[in-house]
């Protein structure tokens, strides 16, 4: 892999237009900060793709791994379970919204825990389709790559009982009018979709990003989910929030549908859940996972060390009240974009909840021709000035925003002030 960067800078920089990862080699990391083999630090503005959501290194986690193991290292929870997978996963019933039944469901990455939705819930509505959305991402796996609608990863694979429809996108509405996004996708839904390609009584249920994290950190107007959930209700179909990305405190509350009030069906986790260990889970109505007894298993799921992670990090987002502190700095962060973006016409939107936050650039705000070349080689000077950021979204312009939720007032400071320096360089044709 690294082969690649063994080339002039020139060649640095012509792939780091294609590629999203940088020329480093991580030593170390603790708390914020990534550490190289030479000792240069970066501040992490991407918390490696938002998975050290309570930072990198938590000496709590590091203390209760290892206590974990040594006690007891492995046992198989498919035959012999043991009391900390029961814990968390009552701790997840807890937090997530629903009075009724639930069930936990636990696997290794977001991809195989959203192939336990593209298995289960056609089997248990014995409804064969499913809906998700244009610019999702759920993962790499045959199932949840099905799923998904971004066309960097699902244009020629994937399997066929998927129905893609268009995100609510305030910023590029896609039927043109943002004023009536809510009305224009719903009647989309019910009188175009349901009454030809995907009838609503062969839905089983459709699978939606709270916020569309790698199509472009893109917000739904506040009408737009309330909705869905109603129309969902209203046919027998399934709602499904996938917040592997932005779930777990990120954007200001524990999962981004707690922002409108939604009670999903099943919830979808991942990435920040293990404190960087490998750990999934699906937390669902019972009778949703009652059904799959033994068609979804993996031997090392919901392991104890892995287990242990996860519960330890939950506790650690409330002790040190990191739900509320993605919010506060969310909202600092995004007053001090909104600054940048008074001086430099490329910033077009900027949008946010906590600490999910997307900037996207365009060639003029006019036309609103997505800049993914100017947003390469901004990401790339950050990257040269140790910040290490990362570009996401179908037209690759948006600058995506998702640090650990322990980020400090001063890491803003200093964030804001390399891309500061990245675009102005960039104006100067310094880059
Ligand atoms: N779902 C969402 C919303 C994601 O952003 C990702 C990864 O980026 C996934 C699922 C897949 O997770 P994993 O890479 O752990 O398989």
């Amino acid at each position: 892999m690294f082969n690649r960067f063994l080339e002039t800078e020139d060649q640095v920089i012509a792939d780091s237009l294609k590629i999203r990862f940088y020329p480093i080699s991580v030593k170390s990391a603790k708390g914020t900060r990534i550490t190289d083999q030479d000792g240069k630090d970066y501040l992490d503005l991407a918390a490696g793709w938002a998975v050290a959501g309570i930072g990198y290194g938590h000496p709590r986690v590091s203390s209760k791994i290892k206590e974990q193991y040594d006690t007891l290292s492995f046992t198989s929870q498919l035959s012999a379970p043991e009391q900390t997978m029961v814990s968390l996963a009552q701790k997840l019933i807890d937090i997530t919204p629903g009075s009724f039944p639930k069930k936990v469901w636990f696997g290794h990455s977001g991809s195989d825990a959203n192939d336990c939705i593209f298995k289960l819930v056609p089997l248990e509505k014995n409804r064969s389709r499913m809906i998700s959305f244009m610019g999702s991402y759920h993962g790499q796996t045959l199932g949840s790559l099905s799923l998904s609608g971004h066309p960097a990863q699902s244009r020629f694979i994937g399997s066929g009982n998927v129905v893609k429809i268009p995100y609510p996108n305030p910023y590029r509405p896609p039927f043109g009018e943002t004023d009536r996004l809510t009305d224009q996708i719903i009647d989309f839904l019910e009188n175009e979709v349901f009454k030809t390609v995907c009838p609503a009584e062969e839905t089983a249920g459709i699978i939606i990003e709270g916020i569309q994290s790698d199509g472009g950190l893109i917000i739904p107007p506040d009408d737009f989910l309330p909705r869905l959930q109603e129309m969902c209700r209203h046919f027998g179909i399934r709602l499904i929030f996938d917040e592997v990305k932005v779930g777990l405190g990120r954007t200001g509350k524990w999962f981004s549908f707690d922002h409108y009030g939604i009670e999903p069906d099943a919830v979808v986790l991942g990435k920040s859940l293990g404190g960087g260990l490998p750990i999934s889970s699906v937390v669902a109505r019972k009778e949703m996972l009652d059904v799959g007894t033994g068609i979804h298993m993996f031997t090392t799921s919901g392991n104890p060390v892995s287990s242990t992670a996860a519960l330890e990090t939950l506790k650690i987002i409330e002790d040190e009240r990191l739900i509320e502190n993605a919010r506060h700095k969310g909202e600092y962060f995004i007053s001090l974009l909104t600054e940048l973006q008074k001086k430099y016409q490329w910033i077009g939107d900027i949008r946010g909840k906590g600490l999910a936050i997307g900037v996207e650039l365009v060639e003029d705000r006019v036309s609103k021709t997505p800049a993914a070349e100017k947003t390469a080689a901004i990401c790339y000077r950050c990257y040269q000035l140790g910040l290490l950021a990362f570009y996401v979204g179908i037209h690759s312009n948006v600058i995506e925003i998702t640090p650990p939720l322990t980020l400090t007032k001063d890491d803003i400071d200093l964030a804001v002030s390399i891309l500061d320096q990245a675009f102005s360089d960039l104006e100067e044709q310094k880059i």
